[in-house]
């Protein structure tokens, strides 16, 4: 039998957490021959509801479960971890400014991003969930000089499978049969889907499409904003599709994308498509033997570049605010 991968979940005892945590224990995460041991890290409050989870984890008896570890110490949380997925933040409150937001998380990504570096295993993948998601990510990475960067990365594929499924509704053609979307950008309302490169069933996307104004006034807003709809349907934000997405985004990175696909994920830029280097941002990419790798010689028309360039540069800014604040 294999030896069990460590998993460590910040911010278990959330929503997301509750929505994810049952799907690594039974096998999703990394496949049906992987046993997993899974780190629980919570800040104190919210350890009880995390010792309350772990019950059900282990009233699941799930065969691939080897174990469960709760604490309040990333020290301990990331101890060993081969997989860590980041979902704890701090949440915008009422009257909070996007300083206090950025510097709040930075208190909280900034050590774990340490604890990783110090304590993760040599292979360790990080996801970071939490949002702001790809500035959240930068801050870790820019605490764990002893990680390569590629192995921090923030979530898009929400975004990615929102967007699909809201192609495949318009065209009628299923989801499987949809290849070669990309998020490009941040995770936040100036993100870009971009269905230029996209195939549904084998022909473009945008061509089968052909709608400008569907494209500019309905696709790409109800996939910005499709979070905001969720809360305001549901009455709290969404949290199974969010858990599905990081599974989607984890099970692929290990797995690998398939022929003649591509997916989206938060990775470093190394310079492609004049993202400035270093900075985590969304793009198009394959997975390939463990490692994700940025898809190359994309045409961009201007409708694309101008959309990418007020993502990306939005990133820029949340960047320059957190080297402000000292926090990268
Ligand atoms: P959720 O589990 O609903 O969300 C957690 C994070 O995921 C939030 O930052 C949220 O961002 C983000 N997120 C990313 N994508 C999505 C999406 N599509 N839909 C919804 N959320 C998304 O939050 P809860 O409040 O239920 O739980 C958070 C838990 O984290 C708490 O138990 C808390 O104690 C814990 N926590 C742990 C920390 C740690 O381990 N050190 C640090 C801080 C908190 P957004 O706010 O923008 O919705």
């Amino acid at each position: 039998t294999r030896t069990p991968v460590n998993v460590t979940v910040t911010g278990a005892a959330g929503q997301i957490g509750y929505a994810l945590l049952f799907r690594i224990a039974s096998g999703q995460l990394l496949g049906p021959d992987t046993p997993v041991k899974l780190r629980l890290l919570e800040i104190p409050q919210g350890l009880k509801a995390a010792e309350g989870t772990a019950m059900e984890l282990d009233d699941c008896a799930f065969p691939l479960l080897r174990g469960i570890d709760i604490s309040d110490d990333p020290n301990v949380g990331f101890d060993g971890a081969n997989v860590a997925l980041l979902v704890g933040a701090r949440p915008r409150t009422a009257g909070m400014e996007r300083g206090d937001l950025l510097e709040a998380n930075g208190g909280i990504f900034g050590p774990q991003g340490k604890a990783i570096n110090d304590h993760a295993a040599d292979d360790i993948k990080v996801l970071v969930v939490g949002n702001p998601a790809n500035t959240n990510a930068l801050i870790a990475q820019k605490h764990a000089p002893d990680v390569p960067a590629e192995r921090f990365t923030a979530m898009t594929r929400l975004d990615h499978n929102r967007a699909l499924s809201q192609l495949s509704k318009r065209t009628g053609v299923p989801v499987s049969e949809i290849r070669k979307l990309t998020i490009w950008g941040n995770h936040s309302a100036t993100q870009y889907p971009d269905i230029f490169h996209a195939e549904v069933a084998g022909k473009n996307a945008a061509e089968t499409v052909n709608d400008e104004k569907w494209l500019a006034e309905e696709f790409i807003p109800t996939v910005a904003k499709r979070g905001a709809a969720i809360i305001a349907a549901r009455g709290a934000s969404s949290a199974a599709s969010a858990a599905n997405a990081a599974i989607d985004h984890v099970h692929t990175w290990v797995n690998g994308t398939p022929e003649g696909d591509w997916t989206s994920a938060g990775v470093v830029s190394d310079g492609s498509y004049g993202v400035p280097e270093g900075l985590i941002s969304s793009f198009p990419v394959t997975a390939v033997d463990g490692r994700f790798e940025v898809v190359q010689g994309l045409e961009i028309n201007d409708f694309s570049r101008s959309r990418i360039d007020a993502s990306v540069n939005e990133l820029v800014e949340e960047r320059d605010a957190v080297g402000q604040l000292g926090l990268i």
